[in-house]
């Protein structure tokens, strides 16, 4: 596997970089941090157990459960420290 990474580069931060530690609303723009997990699945896409999660900032959780659960794709909303919790490592 190769990394380029360049530390010292003041350039923008790369989207395929996120800091680690603090979780980032998956809204389009948003930079709150998240504080929700949107579970959801698409049956098109995945098969049932498979679960594809979204991150969301307490003004935005609305927003996105309301696009997924248009769809039909949402299967759960569960705070971010309890998803957490509840995974393993
Ligand atoms: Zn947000």
């Amino acid at each position: 596997m190769i990394s380029s990474a360049s530390p010292s580069d003041e350039g923008p931060r790369s989207p395929t970089d996120p800091p680690a530690e603090a979780p980032i609303c998956s809204a389009k723009g948003c930079r709150a941090p998240a504080v929700w997990v949107l579970a959801w699945n698409n049956p098109k896409l995945h098969t049932p157990d498979r679960r594809k999660t979204w991150l969301a900032c307490e003004e935005h959780r609305e927003y996105l459960s309301n696009f997924l659960n248009m769809r039909g794709f949402l299967k759960d909303t569960v705070p971010l420290a309890e998803w957490e919790s509840a995974s393993d490592g």
